[in-house]
């Protein structure tokens, strides 16, 4: 018998930690652009900044390539999951029943407060963001929960 009060519930970022969405993000914009850029030229949350494109192409590409390219992602890797919900960039994770989020984006960390814990998936953008618990992989959560 499971005792539900020690059950915790995590929450797994879909976009740039489960499914390594801006390689696809970049193949993208390098055809769109006919540049050769890659994911670690994405040194900054704000990518419209580093390439000097408007903030709807960026969003733009994400919303092409999720609708185009990742729709059946979570399927063909056979990956199950209780719930799946869509959070725009603006509104807050915190808002959402988790206990432990695995996330890369920093301002998702900004509202967190203990017990909670957040656990922060490296990738360039973030590198600057200083944070305790981080990982370079997701096999790396079993240890630290
Ligand atoms: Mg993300």
């Amino acid at each position: 018998m499971v005792d539900s009060d020690s059950r915790r519930t995590i929450a797994i970022d879909l976009d740039s930690v489960l499914a390594d969405t801006m390689v696809i993000w970049v193949e993208e914009f390098n055809k769109r652009n006919s540049s050769s850029i890659n994911k670690d030229n994405i040194i900054s949350w704000d990518i419209s900044k580093i390439l000097e494109i408007s903030i709807t192409e960026v969003s733009d590409i994400f919303t092409y390539i999720w609708d185009e390219r990742w729709i059946k992602w979570l399927d063909f890797h056979k990956i199950h999951c209780d719930d799946l919900l869509f959070v725009y960039d603006d509104a807050p994770k915190t808002n959402y029943p988790f206990d432990i989020l695995v996330d890369d984006a920093p301002i998702n960390f900004s509202q967190l407060v203990h017990p909670r814990i957040g656990i922060l998936f490296n990738q360039p953008w973030n590198k600057n963001f200083t944070w305790p618990i981080r990982i370079d992989s997701l096999s790396q959560v079993i240890n630290l929960v």
